[in-house]
């Protein structure tokens, strides 16, 4: 199982419909809305991973 980051729900990557491409990385999601909210500001939910490199 992997995380939205939407919402933080878990999804289950092996049957997720809604998923993206963003740095290298696929990002899962659970349904349509997450998915174009992670994609018109994906910066906005991934800042966790990009404190963690500093
Ligand atoms: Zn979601």
């Amino acid at each position: 199982m992997v995380l939205d980051p939407i919402c933080l729900m878990e999804v289950d990557e092996k049957c997720a419909r809604f998923k993206t491409v963003y740095n290298g990385q696929t990002f899962y999601f659970c349904d349509k809305g997450c998915k174009q909210k992670f994609e018109e500001e994906p910066e906005k939910y991934i800042d966790i991973e990009e404190r963690e490199e500093k």
